[in-house]
């Protein structure tokens, strides 16, 4: 389960630490809050891959939690929601509030391990029509929304266009043949509109903290590839 980050979000210290110490050594990276608060500061800190979250929490209950979570901070990472076996209830008010899954107690570290690594694979397929991703970079083509890690990029049409181009293959070359015909089928208004384009697009995404846009002088454009940056 290489380079998947996980936030764990359990109270009780040695579940948390089991937790924790299984899926490291399962090859994850993961960080721990034991309240719902330190949660979502985290969460608005930190890009996870997976969120860990227990049900009773001090401090916002872990329902409190997703629903922040999806609304507030608009997160769409997959969530593995633990319980206790009684709760039936709140777990349905959780997959209502957008858990992805859920685990009763006591559980098997295998088990949680092997949902993780479901949830995390599901989310890193991309879906036909599903959001495109390279390295913090996320389009949505549905709504047109770019963001870097979870901040909102406000980018034209054209920009959008360049982007989704340099996504579709991440680390790959697209040629400015390419980007011309994509952005003005019937040819560029001047010879230097793609690169105002390419200016604005970078601009943006550098405001944001990306800075992943790589000119190869005479031959293109490309995106960094994740290993790379
Ligand atoms: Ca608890």
């Amino acid at each position: 389960m290489s380079s998947c980050h996980v936030l764990v979000v359990e109270d009780e210290q040695t579940i948390a630490q089991n937790v924790v110490e299984f899926l490291e050594a399962e090859g994850c990276t993961v960080d721990i809050a034991y309240d719902g608060k330190a949660a979502l500061v985290r969460l608005g800190q930190q890009t996870y891959d997976v969120l860990v979250l227990d049900l009773g929490l001090p401090r916002l209950d872990g329902q409190q939690v997703l629903q922040h979570l999806r609304h507030q901070l608009q997160l769409d990472l997959p969530v593995l929601v633990l319980t206790a076996r009684d709760a039936l209830s709140s777990k349905k008010a959780c997959f209502d509030a957008g858990a992805d899954d859920y685990l009763v107690k006591p559980f098997s570290l295998a088990e949680l391990a092997l949902r993780v690594r479901a949830l995390h694979r599901r989310a890193t397929v991309a879906m036909p029509g599903g959001p495109l991703r390279a390295g913090p970079l996320r389009l949505d083509l549905r709504t047109q929304q770019a963001f870097v890690g979870e901040r909102l990029v406000h980018l034209s049409p054209r920009c959008l266009q360049i982007l989704e181009a340099l996504m579709r293959d991440p680390g790959r070359l697209v040629s400015r043949a390419q980007l011309e015909q994509a952005l003005w089928p019937d040819g560029p208004p001047d010879s230097d509109a793609l690169r105002s384009q390419i200016h604005l697009l970078r601009r943006a995404l550098a405001q944001e903290g990306f800075n992943g846009v790589e000119t190869r002088h005479g031959l293109g454009w490309r995106l960094q590839a994740a290993d790379d940056v």
